[in-house]
């Protein structure tokens, strides 16, 4: 890979996880990058120092007019502070900061973000010796002064997403969950991430937004630069930094292609998902929040077999109450009418932390506080939630649904609080309903050795792959170092899986699968082949997955997963599923 932008500008391709299909190009907007940590060096041309000089200069000068805003709009009370805001803007003339950033840039013909990190770091080792407090202090000003500037050359700012109002590609170190349910489609039209991994809750909910994303592209993204023209291809995982005209036109031809592709599997998606042999599947949508429901009708859902609830928590101060949580889960049944909603309660923390958390901080998350735990610690919350649910299943066909279930105590207490609730809500004399299927996530491996018990005290069983994975094969689903390990296939995953299948059977409850290894065409036969009636998944995904169920025999299916639960190693799986449906998934599935 060259690097060497100034001397030549060269098209570069970075690969990362394709965490959601789509292609987008347009021009980067850096947020959220740690300043002067991501600094890299990278050497200019003699013909272009003029021009990195001038870049220099004017970041120099949007941080004088952000100080100026500053002291201009100061409250009148806290005067005295501005004395040091006004010594910052004197600063930014420096000669020791100003001048001699310009002479690294010509003298070492570097970038001007190397050379203003190389000229701070010497004022700050000089003051640092200084007996004088009052010389410390001028050179800490330094740092802060520069911290400034910094920001203006990486284009970093504090940015509060939502808030973003130009149609640009966002480049993150990061992005949580909350901040990426804060996207506004109508402006951000794709984004890329140093860290994340596929199975993350901000892959999928990139999925359900259909915004292309690739994440985990490592380090190497510090290579992009704001306003950057970059294409990003969430299909393949790839990101191209300062394409070429033949790139640019290759890929408009790419996504003309792939629009004419979503509009053919589109086209039959609210045909029944019903196999070769007449047994039909529900297949289903997840959602984060009420607005998403439409894609699922789109898509031609039969409902929603799960809605992650957390969401109306997150990036807010104050919780939502009975009330406001009654008319978001009425939004919702309003718009499905008769077909199911698998509500979930709240299954925050993990990777979904709420920014009002009490003061705690978890050294280890996914391990900590999170989900049902959560709810049966903070039962004012869980029992606010849980009356807005009852309430509104008196007007729809809703399901209710316990996240991160690890054992039987656990859904006999939260079953105890639905209880309560009810009888609350008998005692206010207020509308609710009480009838209606109680299921439960399987998503902790304790959770499958006790399916049998589990199975007594409900009406459905739900598997949570994402997190059934991570926890069985201890990965990170986050973490994209460990994302190669992220086997779906994996012989302990579907043994699993399996089992459950056979204890829901033998129980005579219901089974479903709401993580998104129900998305994946190619193994929708080990699904049906196991005895699954419902699949949920992004939106998305429905339209293929029908398909899928379409060119299927059940027959076929219960033969496969005996074969396939004979092999002990993920390469002989994958082999096994590509052989025997590789070529159906060619020629009746993706290639329409
Ligand atoms: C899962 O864990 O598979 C799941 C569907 O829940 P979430 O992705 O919200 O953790
Ligand atoms: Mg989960």
């Amino acid at each position: 890979m060259n690097i060497n932008r100034y001397t030549d500008v060269k098209e570069i391709e970075l690969s990362g996880i394709n965490a959601s299909p789509g292609i987008c190009i347009g021009k980067a907007y850096l947020v959220g990058r740690e300043g002067v940590d991501v600094v890299k060096k990278y050497p200019i041309a003699p013909k272009n120092l003029d021009k990195e000089i001038k870049r220099f200069k004017s970041a120099v000068k949007k941080t004088r007019d952000e100080l100026q805003c500053i002291i201009d709009n100061f409250p009148e009370d806290f005067r005295h502070n501005v004395n040091i805001l006004e010594t910052h803007a004197l600063l930014l003339k420096d000669k020791m900061l100003y001048g001699s950033t310009i002479e690294t840039i010509e003298n070492e013909k570097v970038n001007a973000e190397w050379a203003l990190k190389m000229v701070v770091s010497r004022i700050k080792s000089m003051f640092e010796g200084m007996a004088d407090e009052y010389f410390r202090e001028r050179g800490s000003d330094i740092v802060h002064v520069s911290d400034r500037i910094m920001r203006n050359l990486l284009g970093q700012e504090q940015v509060n997403i939502a808030e973003i109002n130009k149609r640009v590609i966002l480049v993150a170190h990061d992005l949580s969950p909350a901040q990426t349910s804060q996207i506004q489609l109508e402006r951000i039209m794709g984004f890329i991430t140093e860290r994340g991994g596929k199975a993350s809750h901000t892959g999928i909910i990139a999925q359900t937004l259909e915004i292309p994303a690739v994440l985990g592209l490592g380090k190497k993204i510090g290579i992009i630069r704001h306003d950057d023209i970059i294409i990003v291809d969430g299909s393949q995982g790839l990101v191209i930094v300062n394409p070429s005209d033949e790139t640019l036109i290759h890929y408009e031809e790419k996504i003309g292609e792939y629009e004419t592709y979503k509009a053919n599997i589109t086209r039959d998606a609210h045909l029944t998902a019903k196999t070769l042999d007449h047994l039909t599947l529900n297949i289903m949508g997840n959602i984060e929040l009420p607005e998403e429901v439409v894609s699922v009708l789109d898509y031609g859902g039969d409902g929603i077999g799960l809605y992650r609830t957390e969401f109306q928590y997150m990036s807010r101060p104050e919780f939502p109450d009975e009330m406001e949580l009654f008319e978001k889960y009425k939004d919702v049944v309003d718009v499905m009418g008769n077909k199911p909603i698998t509500i979930r309660t709240l299954d925050i923390n993990g990777d979904k932390a709420l920014s009002k958390n009490n003061g705690t901080h978890e050294v280890n998350p996914a391990l900590g506080l999170r989900g049902i735990r959560y709810c049966l610690k903070k039962t004012d919350i869980f029992m606010t939630q849980l009356r807005a649910i009852l309430r509104v299943a008196a007007y729809g066909n809703v399901r209710v649904m316990f996240p991160l279930i690890s054992g039987v105590e656990e859904i006999k207490e939260a079953k105890r609080f639905l209880c309560e609730a009810a009888e609350s809500l008998h005692r206010d004399g207020v509308v609710f309903n009480k009838d209606f299927e109680v299921g439960i996530m399987i998503e902790v491996p304790s959770a499958v050795i006790m399916a049998d018990s589990l199975a007594k005290e409900v009406d459905f069983f739900s598997i949570g792959t994402n997190d059934l994975i991570q926890y069985s094969l201890a990965i990170d689903r986050g973490n994209f170092e460990v994302d190669y390990l992220y086997q779906p296939l994996h012989p302990a995953i579907l043994q699993m899986i399996n089992h459950v299948a056979d204890i829901a059977v033998k129980n005579n409850i219901k089974l479903y699968m709401c993580g998104e290894m129900a998305a994946e065409p190619s193994y929708i036969p080990l699904f049906i082949g196991m005895g699954f009636e419902e699949l949920s998944m992004n939106p998305q995904s429905i339209p293929m997955v029908k398909k899928m169920v379409r060119n299927l025999h059940r027959e076929d299916c219960k033969k496969f997963v005996n074969q396939v639960l004979n092999l002990t190693e993920i390469s002989q799986i994958n082999a096994l599923v590509d052989e025997t449906y590789g070529n159906l998934l060619k020629q009746k599935i993706y290639s329409e």
